[in-house]
């Protein structure tokens, strides 16, 4: 199998009129942006950068992936309901760290009034980079997992056909037919509709909080109407909306312009920006609420990157998954290095490791959206700033994976389509439902592939660096 697509173009000349088909049958399947421009217009919209061509990822390695993905909802669904492991492993952040302080503050005041939920719902996405190895087979290492607002689920189901498209054009149609078809948005509307039933009030809604400006509002609008296509309403708001119009029943039952709602599903929130002091509250009362929040604060606290290094140390994953080695095993092959920067000789060490080494590392701060972590030079002068003061309990250190680039072009809006080195990372979105103590649900839904241009060290598509991509399986 050829490895790269682009020998197969004569010239720049076709290069670009393929590209054109792409992005015309892009923008006919839907993988539709709003521009940062006009965010409100129904006039203009753009397509969703992607890749001209699907990028080869190793067959075992999507099915490990794939295989693990119902371990990290589990793990992740036990580390929520561990509040002594969630207040040890976050003490020393918090001090140092006041999005997340804020974040446990409210998990507190939940957990001291007793959780009125009994329903919780995981929407999950846990993202990969295939270390390359000496041996020449790459190893699948996680980045992160998101456990607030993973997106790019609705539009990865639309992606499979743009690619398709290329390939066909190539006249390439047996390998057109081996891209995978995928739809997210389809199982994570699967799981807010099980929540839903189960919270067991026919006329209650799913409250979608968003910001009124959404550019990737095609992508939340997927799971929407499937949720409209199983009878279940969606209504969106914004924080500002919930501390207007929200309040409690006697019950704790959650009303919203006087409606009643079953699911809260959060595409908003999770970075300090998204929070005006209005917004803390709206997050507190909706907290407090026995409706189905997705997630809950616990949850949002279970993926934040100090719990990932926490989870990375000898024993833990033990601890928190008793009698289950086959899944401890399963998880632990996919981590990487994972360095805890508390004060003390531990910390101490690995800030010198790194310094000694910058290239192999990754500084990463508590946040979540993109463009937040330091490499190189940066994070030498972040680390020789920090060295001897507490702050450096709100970053972990990770190790740097470093994939095998490859070629593909990135196709955006008013960018010429060339061909540059390229790297991946792949996503693999889980659903979990819990009643009571009961696991009612538990699957993978889908995966995204997303690709970059390797002069970009961090940032995912929201941040404008990745763009979409489909797996093409060798
Ligand atoms: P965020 O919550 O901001 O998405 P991530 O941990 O996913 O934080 O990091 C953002 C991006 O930085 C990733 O999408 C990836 O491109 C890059 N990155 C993060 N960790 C590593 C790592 N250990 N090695 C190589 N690249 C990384
Ligand atoms: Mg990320």
């Amino acid at each position: 199998m050829d490895s790269s697509w682009e020998n197969l173009l004569q010239d720049e000349h076709q290069l670009e009129v393929l590209a054109q088909q792409a992005v015309d049958r892009a923008l006919a399947e839907g993988v539709l942006l709003r521009t940062a421009q006009e965010p409100s217009s129904s006039t203009v919209v753009s397509y969703a950068p992607f890749t001209l061509f699907p990028s080869l990822v190793p067959q075992s390695l999507l099915e490990q992936a794939y295989a693990v993905q119902m371990d990290f909802n589990v793990l992740v669904d036990a580390v929520s309901q561990n509040a002594a492991f969630l207040e040890q492993t976050l003490s020393s952040t918090i001090k140092r760290d006041d999005f997340t302080a804020r974040l446990f503050d409210i998990y507190k005041q939940v957990l001291k009034e007793g959780i009125a939920q009994t329903v919780f719902l995981g929407l999950n996405r846990s993202d990969y980079m295939f270390q390359r190895s000496s041996d020449g087979s790459p190893a699948l290492k996680q980045i992160e997992i998101n456990t607030i607002s993973a997106s790019f689920g609705g539009l990865a189901s639309r992606t499979p056909a743009v690619h398709r498209h290329v390939l066909s054009v190539l006249r390439r149609t047996e390998e057109a037919a081996k891209i995978l078809s995928n739809n997210p948005s389809k199982g994570l509307a699967l799981g807010i509709a099980k929540a839903w039933e189960l919270y067991g009030s026919a006329n209650a809604l799913v409250l979608l909080i968003a910001q009124e400006k959404e550019r990737n509002i095609f992508d939340q609008r997927a799971i929407e109407n499937e949720l409209l296509a199983r009878n279940i309403h969606v209504i969106r708001r914004r924080f500002e909306d919930v501390s207007e119009k929200g309040s409690l029943d006697q019950d704790r039952r959650l009303f919203v312009d006087g409606q009643e709602v079953a699911v809260v599903y959060f595409r908003d929130g999770y970075m300090p920006s998204q929070y005006s002091p209005q917004n803390w509250e709206a997050r507190l009362l909706l907290e407090r609420s026995c409706a189905v929040k997705c997630p809950d604060i616990a949850t949002q606290l279970a993926g934040t990157k100090k719990v990932q290094q926490e989870l990375s140390r000898v024993g833990v994953l033990e601890a928190l998954l008793p009698g289950q080695p086959e899944a401890v095993a399963r998880l632990r092959a996919t981590f990487a290095g994972l360095y805890s920067l508390d004060m003390g000789e531990e910390g101490d060490q690995a800030i010198a490791e790194a310094l000694a080494a910058p290239s192999r590392f990754v500084l990463k701060p508590q946040r979540e959206g993109g463009g937040n972590n330091l490499y190189g030079d940066e994070m030498v002068q972040a680390l020789v700033r920090l060295k001897d003061i507490e702050e450096r309990a709100s970053y972990i250190l990770m190790e740097k994976i470093e994939p095998e680039p490859f070629g593909n072009c990135l196709l955006r809006p008013g960018s010429p389509a060339r061909v540059v080195q390229c790297i991946s990372e792949l996503g693999i979105f889980g659903v979990y439902v819990r009643h009571g103590k009961t696991l009612v649900m538990n699957k993978h839904v889908g995966h995204l592939l997303r690709t970059k241009a390797i002069e970009h060290a961090d940032g995912g598509v929201a941040a404008g660096v990745a763009v979409l991509d489909n797996p093409y399986p060798v």
